[in-house]
């Protein structure tokens, strides 16, 4: 098995980037909430905020329910939803006529694109770090997401700190404290993957704990 802070990943500054992304997601979809969209729900708004952060502001149903982790059903039906409302239309793939892509409306797009530029912004804001401090940031992070995860903002990531092969300080005192079950290798902070395709869910309690 190769250990997983030798597997090959996203660098640190990138993982940093997809960190706040995420806060920055659960974030615009509570200003949705705010602006009073009534008739809008949590996730037919984070599946918006999603659509206006991607190329295009389209995204393929299987893309979306990824991102969001939800099951493809149940994105398929937020999606269904979405359209009926005017918020977002299917349409085919040029590339792959067996493809269908969602996309914004104009309607849909309608609640800004001021923020567009964040995943640039702070790609450039992360590298000003230095190793230790996007070490610290990292962890404050994967903290920050579970948190909001737990209130509900934002859908659950395949994270370390929630995975059932997660064993937190399990070689204490070392340089990688953590241990992943699943790769039966130990790993430090640095590791921590906030979304990770091994990735099983752990019961609450000891997600909480971890
Ligand atoms: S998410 Fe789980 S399987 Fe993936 S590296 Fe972390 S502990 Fe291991």
């Amino acid at each position: 098995m190769v250990p997983p802070a030798e597997m090959k990943q996203d660098p640190l500054p990138d993982r940093l980037v997809m960190g706040l992304s995420k806060i920055s997601l659960a974030m615009k979809s509570r200003t949705w909430r705010r602006q009073g969209r009534k008739g809008v729900g949590p996730l037919q708004m984070q599946v918006l905020t999603y659509l206006k952060s991607c190329p295009g502001q389209a995204a393929t149903i299987s893309t979306i329910a990824r991102e969001l982790a939800v099951k493809l059903p149940t994105a398929s039906e937020v999606i269904r939803t979405l359209a009926d409302k005017g918020l977002v239309r299917r349409r085919q793939s040029e590339t792959d006529q067996r493809v269908v892509k969602v996309c914004l409306t104009a309607k849909g797009a309608k609640a800004g694109t001021t923020e567009s530029a964040w995943p640039e912004l702070l790609a450039a804001a992360t590298t000003q770090l230095t190793p230790q401090e996007q070490i610290n940031l990292l962890t404050a992070l994967v903290k920050m997401i579970y948190g909001l995860q737990q209130q509900g903002e934002i859908p659950v990531a395949r994270m370390c700190v929630s995975c059932a092969h997660f064993q937190p300080n399990e070689h204490k005192g070392t340089a990688q404290p953590h241990h992943c079950r699943l790769f039966d290798a130990p790993f430090g902070d640095q590791a921590l993957r906030l979304d990770c395709p091994e990735y099983v869910s752990a019961q609450a309690t000891r997600a909480k704990e971890a």
